[in-house]
C-alpha cells in the first residue's frame, strides 16, 4: 500500500496532497485496474481533478480522456496537467474542443452561429477556397500541453486549420481533454477511434460535472429549428425568389402557425407525419438554399430549414418532435430521450470511467438512465461536512404536483413564503420555484417587499446589487433557470443569502420526452415507482442539492432552507439528503 501511495504522490501536481485526495486517487487507480465505473461524490473545491489525474496516471492506463462541458470546465484539467509537466512528468496533453472554437475566421462571426450552421459555413469556405488554411499537416513538433489558444497560434503560424493540428497531435497524447460529443456522438467517436487511434478498451474516461451527463448527451444529439430561422428563410426567399416559390413560402408560414398554436413550456408533441405533411420536400429546399448561398456567399437560413426537415424525415424511434416555447422563443425540437442506447455502447467499450460531481444520484440511476451494468459500478461519497451547516425544514401537507395546481395552492405557497420572509432571521431570502409559469402564478399573491424576480434578461450583477442595496429582500428565481447552478450570490467575501425557500420540489416537467423515457424504463422493469424516481425524483433532488449549494460557498457559511413539498419527506428523498450529511426536520404546513 505504501508503495502505491508513493507512486500516486509522484503524479500529483503539487507536493502535499490531502489524505482525502490520496484516497480518491487510489479509488481511481483501482477502478482502472478492476475495469470499473466509479461514481465519486466530492464537494466543490476538493481538488477532484488533480486527484483523478494522479490515480489515472499512476495506473499506467495508456489513454485518459477527460470530458468537460463548458470552456471554464476545461481550465482545471489543463491547469493541473501543466503543473504536472512543470514537475517533470512526461506527458502530452491535447485539448479537443469543437471545430467552431478552433476556427481562425473572426470570432465575432463564428461565435454567433450554432454548430450546424458553423459546419455548413466551414464547408462553404473550404469548397470556395476562401479558407486559406490547409486541412492536413505532415509532421508536427508541439508543446506538451496543447491548449485552444496554442492550437490557434500554431494553426496561424503553419497556415493549417487548428482542428487539423489538434487531430495530428492527438495520436501522441496521453491525456485528451475533450468536449462531450467526441465520446457520445457515435460518428465523432468513430473518428476519435480511427483518426485519433484511440483504443477504447485501453482508455479511462474522466467525466467532470457528471450529474449533467444525461442532459448533455441528450442535448448534443437533439436538433432544433427556431421561429426566427423560419422567418429568416422566408425573407431570403422573398429577396432572391421574388413572388416565386409560393408553395415553399406557404409551407413555412404553416410551420409558424403550427408553432403559434402548439408551442408550450413543457413541449407539445407533434407527430412527425403532421410536420412532414406541411413541409416542403427537403431536396427542393436544398437546391434553393444552394442558389441563395451562391449569390450571398454565406450560410442560408433555407438550408437550415431543409436540414431540419431531412432530420425529421429520418428521426430515430427514440426521439420525439416537440413544439416548445422557451422564454418566449418558439421552436421545433427533435429531442433525443433514450440516452442509454448511446451511453451503454460507450461504457461497454471503454476500459473504465470516473464520474465526478458534488451531486450524483444513486447508482441505480446510472443503470437505468445510462445503461451501465450494475456490477461494473463503484460508488464513493466524501463525508460532506457542509451538510451540518444546512438547517433543512421540509413541510408536509403541501406539494407542487401538477394535479394539485390551483389558484388556492398558489395562494398557500405565497402565504408560506411571506411567513418565512417575515421572520427576523430572514434578511436575504432566495425563493426558488419549479418553473417560470409556477413563479408567475404565485407572484401576484406575495406581499414580501422589496423583491426581485428573475426575468429572461436578468444578470447576476442585478441580483447582487439588489442584495447589497437592501438590508432585507426577496429574490425569486426558477429551479431550472440560470441562477440555480454554477453561480455565487457572493460579494465582499461573504455569501449574501441567509435563507432559501424551495417553493415546490423542482421535478422536471412531464414533457412528452420524459413521459416516453418513463414508459421505456417502466416497460423494462415493470416497476412504475422505480422508473418515476429515476426520471423525476432523482433529477429533482439533485437540483435541490445544487440550489442549497447556493447558500454554502465556504466552510463557514450556514443556511436555513425551507423545502415546501411533502414529496421531499418520502424515504428515498430522506436517504438522498443523508448522503450529503443533511438531517432534515419535517413539519406539517402550519
Ligand atoms: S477549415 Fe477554415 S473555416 Fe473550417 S474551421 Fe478550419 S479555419 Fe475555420
Amino acid at each position: 500500500m505504501e508503495e502505491l501511495v508513493a507512486r500516486i504522490k509522484g503524479f500529483f501536481p503539487y507536493m502535499n496532497p490531502r489524505s482525502g485526495q490520496l484516497e480518491l486517487a487510489r479509488l481511481v487507480y483501482e477502478s482502472v485496474v478492476g475495469s470499473k465505473i466509479l461514481l465519486a461524490r466530492y464537494p466543490v473545491g476538493f481538488g477532484k481533478t488533480a486527484a483523478a489525474l494522479a490515480g489515472a496516471l499512476a495506473s499506467g492506463v495508456p489513454r485518459i480522456v477527460y470530458l468537460a462541458h463548458s470552456k471554464s470546465q476545461f481550465q482545471a484539467p489543463i491547469r493541473e496537467a501543466a503543473r504536472l509537466v512543470d514537475r517533470g512528468v512526461g506527458l502530452a496533453v491535447v485539448t479537443l474542443t469543437s471545430k467552431k472554437d478552433l476556427c481562425l475566421f473572426p470570432r465575432k462571426l463564428v461565435t454567433e452561429m450554432d454548430y450546424d450552421r458553423f459546419a455548413r459555413f466551414c464547408l462553404l469556405k473550404r469548397v470556395s477556397r476562401e479558407c486559406p488554411y490547409k486541412d492536413t499537416i505532415e509532421s508536427l513538433e508541439v508543446p506538451q500541453v496543447l491548449t485552444v489558444s496554442l492550437l490557434r497560434r500554431l494553426g496561424r503560424e503553419k497556415q493549417v486549420c487548428p482542428y487539423a493540428v489538434a487531430w495530428r497531435a492527438l495520436e501522441k497524447a496521453r491525456i485528451i481533454i475533450a468536449s462531450y460529443p467526441y465520446l457520445f456522438d457515435l460518428s465523432l467517436l468513430n473518428i476519435l477511434v480511427e483518426k485519433g487511434r484511440v483504443n477504447l478498451s485501453e482508455t479511462l474516461v474522466i467525466i467532470d460535472e457528471a450529474h449533467n451527463l444525461p442532459t448533455f448527451i441528450s442535448d448534443s444529439l437533439s436538433s432544433q429549428l427556431s421561429e426566427s430561422t423560419i422567418r429568416s428563410a422566408l425573407r431570403e426567399i422573398q429577396r432572391f425568389g421574388g413572388q416565386g416559390f409560393l408553395e415553399i413560402r406557404e409551407a413555412l408560414k404553416s410551420f409558424l402557425l403550427l408553432l403559434d398554436k402548439k408551442a408550450s413550456e413543457e413541449g407539445e408533441e407533434i407527430p412527425a407525419e403532421v410536420f412532414l405533411e406541411i413541409a416542403p420536400p427537403s431536396t427542393s429546399l436544398n437546391l434553393l438554399a444552394q442558389a441563395v448561398e451562391q449569390k450571398t456567399g454565406t450560410v442560408s437560413a433555407v438550408w437550415y430549414v431543409s436540414e431540419f426537415i431531412s432530420k425529421v424525415e429520418n428521426m430515430p424511434g427514440d426521439t420525439v418532435l416537440l413544439a416548445l416555447d422557451e422564454h418566449g422563443s418558439k421552436l421545433f425540437k427533435i429531442h433525443f430521450y433514450n440516452v442509454s442506447r448511446i451511453a451503454r455502447k460507450v461504457f461497454q467499450s471503454i476500459r473504465s470511467a470516473v464520474l465526478l460531481s458534488a451531486t450524483l444520484p444513486p447508482a441505480d440511476y446510472y443503470t437505468a438512465v445510462l445503461g451501465i451494468e450494475k456490477d461494473k459500478l463503484l460508488e464513493v461519497t466524501y463525508p460532506f461536512a457542509w451538510g451540518e451547516n444546512v438547517e433543512l425544514t421540509i413541510t408536509r401537507g403541501i406539494s407542487s404536483r401538477y394535479v394539485l395546481r390551483t389558484g388556492e395552492l398558489y395562494k398557500r405557497y405565497a402565504r408560506l413564503i411571506d411567513a418565512i420572509f417575515a421572520e427576523p432571521e430572514s434578511l436575504h431570502v432566495l425563493a426558488v420555484f419549479p418553473s417560470y409559469s409556477f413563479m408567475m402564478e404565485v407572484y401576484p399573491f406575495l406581499k414580501a417587499r422589496p423583491r426581485l424576480m428573475e426575468r429572461h434578461d436578468t444578470a447576476l450583477d442585478e441580483i447582487l446589487n439588489f442584495l447589497l442595496e437592501n438590508r432585507k429582500g426577496l429574490v425569486m428565481i426558477v429551479a431550472w433557470g440560470k441562477f440555480s447552478e454554477g453561480v455565487e450570490f457572493r460579494a465582499l467575501k461573504k455569501n449574501l443569502i441567509d435563507t432559501i425557500v424551495i417553493a415546490g420540489l423542482p421535478v422536471p416537467t412531464p414533457s412528452p420526452s420524459n413521459q416516453r423515457l418513463l414508459k421505456t424504463l417502466k416497460d423494462a422493469t415493470g416497476d412504475w415507482k422505480w422508473a418515476w424516481n429515476q426520471v423525476f425524483l432523482y433529477p429533482a433532488l439533485m437540483k435541490t442539492i445544487q440550489i442549497i449549494g447556493r447558500g454554502i460557498r465556504s466552510e463557514t457559511d450556514c443556511i436555513r432552507v425551507y423545502l415546501l413539498d411533502e414529496r421531499a419527506a418520502e424515504p428515498e428523498a430522506l436517504g438522498f439528503f443523508e448522503l450529503y450529511g443533511i438531517a432534515p426536520r419535517v413539519f406539517p404546513e402550519n
